[in-house]
């Protein structure tokens, strides 16, 4: 018989639980894509690993494979979470940024991508955390499954801005900025724009520096909770509109 362990790194997305004294952890792993295990009698007191499964928490697992749901089996910390879940506005910035993986990875399907994004995007929160980490985060979670926004030309008609003028409206439905005769969608400011074409052009590095603040968080950046705002719309709008095609599909498929 072949054995039905196996090791790998994982970061736990979320954890709840489950009957008297146990906890069903969902890691998002390098090489199995997204777990689900049970952890027997972790919620007491005694337990020998309960206290490492914690959000965020990056660590070197051994599992046992079920038909629905593994078995937790060891527990190593690769490195720990210290500071975050102290700092109110870092914890639910990282709790949003593992929610939008949970709900954008299926199960068990390896995305060795998004675990390294999510890799880095734990080490931003950990080292310089700032309002811009989730919005940029979901702005190249969007990329990395396809959806570029359009940032340089009419997302409609394909015009070009000429000389200083630039585009003020953001349409989720075409996917980028609207001229002014065609203009639909949402209202964009000039810095907000030039944030998003920052944070999607390879200066994510220097804008997540520009927004971070050692002595402490500022979360009434108007230009950030704009890019924020339309981050959380269109990372919304991707997931409705994937779980549409996915429910259509699956009423053509029913074999599968
Ligand atoms: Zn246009």
């Amino acid at each position: 018989m072949t054995s039905r362990l196996y090791r790998d790194r994982g970061i736990v997305l979320r954890t709840y639980k489950a009957g008297e004294s146990d906890r069903i952890i969902v890691f998002l792993t390098e090489q199995n894509g997204k777990v689900r295990a049970i952890a027997k009698g972790v919620r007491k007191t005694r337990s020998k690993f309960g206290g490492r499964l914690e959000p965020l928490s990056m660590l070197e697992i051994q599992l046992h494979r079920g038909r629905d749901l593994d078995v937790v089996n060891q527990v190593e910390t690769i490195d720990s979470t210290h500071g975050v879940f102290g700092d109110l506005d870092s914890m639910t910035e990282a709790i949003a940024v593992l929610e939008a993986v949970d709900q954008l990875v299926p199960d068990r399907e390896p995305v060795p991508h998004m675990y390294r994004m999510l890799v880095g995007v734990r080490r931003t929160l950990l080292t310089r955390p700032s309002p811009l980490v989730v919005p940029a985060f979901l702005w190249k979670l969007l990329a990395s499954e396809g959806v570029h926004p359009v940032l340089d030309r009419c997302s409609v008609c394909g015009e070009v801005p000429e000389g200083d003028k630039d585009f003020s409206t953001f349409d989720l439905h075409h996917g980028g900025v609207t001229c002014s005769t065609c203009r639909t969608g949402m209202s964009i400011s000039r810095p907000a724009l030039d944030l998003m074409r920052d944070v999607l052009g390879g200066r994510l590095g220097d804008a997540l520096d520009r927004a971070h603040h050692p002595g402490g968080q500022t979360l009434d950046d108007p230009v950030v909770n704009e890019v924020a705002l339309l981050a959380t719309k269109a990372f919304e709008h991707h997931v409705e509109r994937r779980l549409r095609s996915v429910s259509i599909f699956e009423r053509h498929d029913p074999g599968s």
